[in-house]
């Protein structure tokens, strides 16, 4: 079964990694719903540039993942969705003792409870027309950690156990659900941490991306969005029917360290 024609929402796909995945999709000829809590006048009309450049259906739908109610909403206001792609997330770095609580709770709203009420929402459609794939974007984070990212860390470990069960949950139903964890992508969330971290430790841009940023990704290229939504059309391809409840790193190596 191919993905043409069927319903994608991917989640936080104004920018970044959602937007390769949205790109991705409708290069395959599915139907996709893009969302941010935005609601500008760019996102609808992006909707319409992606449109007209793949020749299918793009619709955009303003929610805030961090608010389960809107989670559930997006789902119900694109009629359901035969593909799900859960990939909004911010992060925020700061020592433990000194995170702010707000950020805690923002970061496992967005990057954890969203996915909850997305799956919950989507599932019993996916059940009635007997198809379904639940990819949710992780990180290398949700395999390993990194100091100063407790909620990041623990959101995505968080993440990965959902997947996890959901997979249980359906593994006797033509539905899947699995995981990516990329290592670092070059977009909008990895460009913010350039400057800050180019004044901390003094040093110059290209420094940061080799010795910072890079330095536990060994292929020392950054991955890219095409390589995560070719991952995920890969994971909605007839090739990956019994790939469920797993993760895939695309990461440089970086978890085999
Ligand atoms: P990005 O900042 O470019 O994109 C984040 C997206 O989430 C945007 O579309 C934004 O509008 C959306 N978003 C943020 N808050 C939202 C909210 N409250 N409601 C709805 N949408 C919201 O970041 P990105 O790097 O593309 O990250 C996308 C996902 O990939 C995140 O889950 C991130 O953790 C994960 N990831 C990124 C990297 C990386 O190196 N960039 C690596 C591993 C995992």
């Amino acid at each position: 079964m191919s993905v043409s024609g069927k319903t994608a929402i991917v989640t936080g796909s104004n920018s970044g990694i959602g937007l390769g995945v949205a790109e991705e999709l409708a290069k395959a000829g599915a139907k996709v719903v893009l969302n941010s809590f935005t609601d500008r006048d760019e996102d609808h009309k992006l909707a319409e540039e992606l449109a007209a450049k793949y020749g299918t259906e793009v619709r955009y739908i303003a929610a805030d993942m961090s608010k389960g109610d809107d989670c559930r909403a997006l789902v119900e206001k694109a009629g359901g969705c035969d593909i799900l792609v859960n990939n909004a997330g911010i992060q925020h770095v700061a020592a433990i003792d000194e995170f702010p609580a707000e950020k805690w709770d923002a970061i496992i709203a967005i990057n954890l409870s969203s996915s909850f009420h997305t799956i919950a929402a989507a599932l019993p459609g996916m059940r009635e027309k007997g198809w379904g794939r639940v990819v949710n974007i992780a990180s290398a984070h949700g395999l390993t950690a990194s100091p100063y990212k407790s909620a990041y860390v623990a959101a995505k470990h968080g993440i990965v156990g959902l997947t996890k069960t959901v997979a249980l949950e359906t593994a006797e139903q033509p539905i899947t659900c699995n995981a990516i964890c990329p290592g670092y992508v070059l977009t909008p969330l990895v460009e913010a941490q350039i400057p800050d971290t180019m004044k901390k430790y003094d040093m110059s841009r290209d420094d940061v991306v080799r010795n910072v940023l890079l330095e536990r990704q060994p292929s020392k290229e950054f991955a890219t969005t095409e390589q995560i939504g070719g991952t995920v059309a890969f994971l909605c391809s007839p090739a990956a029917e019994q790939i469920t409840g797993t993760t895939i790193s695309i990461d440089g190596g970086w978890t085999a360290l």
